[in-house]
């Protein structure tokens, strides 16, 4: 499993005031499996960086007991960690003053939400770790004000001077999820160089962000119809753009999220028959192409509406999870594809298996589901299972395949269940 894109970040809170940084560090220890380390004054965060530790992000007061002007973060930003600087005093000298130290975010203390906002702000910090940028742009000055700028949101930042460049990196980093591309090139403009990316990638997975300092207000209307998501004009207000490209990760983190959940089943988190019927058809092509043998299991829960007559539709449902996570240890790492189908049925694709092989996993499934005990208060329960095996030979509809491992599945049940039954059981 992928990491989720918060977890595990090493946080430093230099703040004061006693209930702020424990309502901070609560938020990020539980919400957010974040280690949290607190400094209450600029001597306790000297020791602290003395100690030799390594942080991700810190959010810093700047007003602090020996240190009232801003001091500490001074230090943290040239410690090089990320800075979320979180102040009670603002005007507008200190807002210029924080983004030429180059502070990630700043947040004020003049409303409830401030907390809320400062944690968000160290939770985008540490997704951002794991996604590529890629800056397109000629000028280098503006090229490397950009990256500079993205480096400090903790992103990883790929530079292109060329459209050619641009399309040669993206075709190699396969992590890259934006790409802010300048108008004036001389090979290729950005407008070309949009409609090149669309081709190959849509905005469901890579976000564009047009830029310019033309004064042609006509150009943020055809970067958008050739399919960049947004566009800015030079010069830009940092913050904005910031704001802009962060909520282009967020879309690309809710679709990711979609792409999850209508892919998975809800009680047992295996995947569901929508993505066996997805990926399956593709997996046994290449298979086929490549002349290895494959076939395809359905496994289905012996007598299961009487366990669930006798015991309440929870207590199946606590068994279906039983099993599922039972068959999905047995496979982890096997590269086989096991999905839930629905009700009480599973299927395996059992790929560069024969049948022979096959059998014996189906075998071995079988008998692991037999032993398994699923406990209640007083007792345990135990369920067992009957596989129908069926050999994906030629090239048929993936329908067709689960139909023949479907009605073997049936002779294993007609046959007394709790067994395989495989075609050549047949002759
Ligand atoms: P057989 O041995 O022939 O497979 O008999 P069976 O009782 O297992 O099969 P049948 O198809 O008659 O009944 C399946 C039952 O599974 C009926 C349905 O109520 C139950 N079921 C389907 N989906 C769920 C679910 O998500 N949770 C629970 N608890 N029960 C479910
Ligand atoms: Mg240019
Ligand atoms: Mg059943």
């Amino acid at each position: 499993m992928q990491r989720s894109r918060a977890e595990q970040g090493r946080i430093l809170i230099i703040e004061d005031s006693r209930s702020l940084s424990s309502i901070m560090r609560h938020k990020l220890e539980n919400d957010f499996f974040c280690q949290v380390t607190q400094c209450a004054s600029a001597d306790v965060f000297r020791e602290v960086m003395q100690g030799g530790q390594t942080f991700d992000v810190a959010v810093v007061d700047l007003n602090l007991p020996g240190a009232s002007n801003g001091e500490v973060l001074d230090s943290v930003i040239a410690e090089r960690i990320p800075a979320v600087v979180f102040t009670a005093d603002f005007d507008r000298d200190l807002r210029e003053r924080l983004l030429q130290k180059g502070v990630a975010d700043y947040h004020v203390k003049n409303n409830e939400n401030a907390i809320d906002l400062v944690i968000s702000s160290v939770v985008r910090l540490l997704g951002n770790r794991d996604v590529g940028v890629l800056v397109v742009d000629d000028l280098p000055s503006a090229r490397t004000m950009l990256a500079d700028l993205l480096r400090v949101q903790k992103f990883q930042v790929y530079e292109a001077s060329t459209g050619y460049q641009a399309m040669d990196i993206l075709a190699r980093q396969p992590h890259i999820e934006l790409v802010i591309t300048d108008y004036h090139m001389p090979d290729m403009d950005g407008y070309e160089l949009t409609r090149r990316i669309r081709r190959e990638h849509n905005s469901d997975r890579l976000r564009i962000i047009g830029i310019s300092s033309s004064a042609d207000r006509l150009l943020s209307a055809s970067f958008l119809k050739a399919g960049a998501n947004d566009f800015v004009y030079r010069p830009y207000v940092i913050e904005e753009l910031q704001c802009r490209i962060q909520h282009n990760i967020e879309t690309l983190t809710q679709l990711r999220q979609l792409r999850v959940a209508a892919f998975s089943d809800y009680l047992t988190g295996l995947p569901n028959r929508r993505y066996f019927f997805d990926a399956g058809p593709a997996q046994v092509a290449g298979r086929l192409e490549r002349g290895e043998p494959c076939c395809i299991a359905m496994l289905d829960i012996d007598h299961f509406k009487k366990l669930n007559d006798t015991y309440g539709h929870e207590i199946g449902d606590r068994v279906l999870q039983a099993v599922g996570t039972k068959l999905a240890r047995r496979l982890e790492g096997s590269g086989h594809l096991l999905a839930r189908l629905g009700g009480e049925e599973f299927s395996v694709l059992m790929l560069g298996l024969d049948v022979e092989a096959g059998s014996a996993l189906c075998e071995t499934l079988r008998e692991e589901i037999e032993s398994l005990r699923v406990a209640l208060d007083d007792q345990d329960l135990n369920v067992t299972i009957s596989i129908g095996l069926a050999e994906i030979a030629g090239r048929e509809s993936f329908s067709n395949y689960l139909a023949a491992a479907d009605q073997l599945l049936y002779l294993a049940k007609s046959y007394g269940r709790n067994r395989v039954y495989s075609e050549t059981m047949l002759s």
